[in-house]
Parts: structure tokens; C-alpha cells; sequence
């Protein structure tokens, strides 16, 4: 693969970037995501109701984490150490069985 010719300047911002930036806020390492706790700076959570819930896995397909994952009934489950509270599953939610409630810790 040819050279980027940008290759002197993206290394310039990188390096730049890597040093000024708190740790979480970019990923410098491919999988290295996984030790930061997105879920440490969230204002909103997500309350998610069971009884309501149909099982139609929007929730977990529409989270940009993912922060939601499948139990062995197919329910959703939050892993609120990497949920930022963004509520994009309780707007996709077409029961209205997740509201985004404020966080209280
Ligand atoms: S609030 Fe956002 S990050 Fe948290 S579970 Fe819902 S979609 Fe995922
Ligand atoms: S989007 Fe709502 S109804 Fe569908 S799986 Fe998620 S919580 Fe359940």
C-alpha cells in the first residue's frame, strides 16, 4: 500500500492529540476501549422495564456502544460501566419500555 502523503501530519496529531487528551476520550490503540468505563461520565441511565418489553432487540442493535447485550431470553441486559446514557435505545424502544432516568450516584 502506497504512503499516505498526510503520513507526516496525521503523526504530528496524533502525537499531539495523545498527550493533550484525557484518557477515554480517543481510542490510540484498537481495542483498547474496553478498560475505559464509558459509562463514568453519563448524566442519564437508562430504567428498563421488563414487562413491557416484546423482545424485538432495537435496543441492542441501535446502541453505539454496545452497552446492551441478550440474556438467555433474549431480554435485554445494561452493562452501565460502558452506557453513556445517550438514550438512543429508550427512543428506538417502540414499547416505551426503557426511559432515561437521571443518574443518582
Ligand atoms: S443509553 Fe445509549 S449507551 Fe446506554 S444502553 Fe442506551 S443506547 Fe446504549
Ligand atoms: S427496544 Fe424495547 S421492546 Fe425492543 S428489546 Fe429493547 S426494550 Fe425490549
Amino acid at each position: 500500500m502506497a504512503e499516505s502523503p498526510f503520513k507526516a501530519d496525521i503523526e504530528r496529531v496524533e502525537k499531539e492529540y495523545s498527550e493533550k487528551m484525557t484518557v477515554g476520550a480517543t481510542a490510540m490503540i484498537p481495542g483498547s476501549s474496553v478498560i475505559n468505563k464509558t459509562g463514568s461520565w453519563r448524566v442519564f441511565i437508562p430504567d428498563f422495564n421488563r414487562d413491557k418489553c416484546t423482545r424485538c432487540f432495537l435496543c441492542y442493535i441501535y446502541c453505539p456502544e454496545p452497552a446492551i447485550y441478550l440474556d438467555e431470553e433474549a431480554y435485554p441486559v445494561f452493562d452501565y460501566d460502558y452506557c453513556k446514557g445517550c438514550g438512543i435505545c429508550a427512543n428506538e424502544c417502540p414499547v416505551n419500555a426503557i426511559i432515561m432516568v437521571r443518574e443518582t450516584k
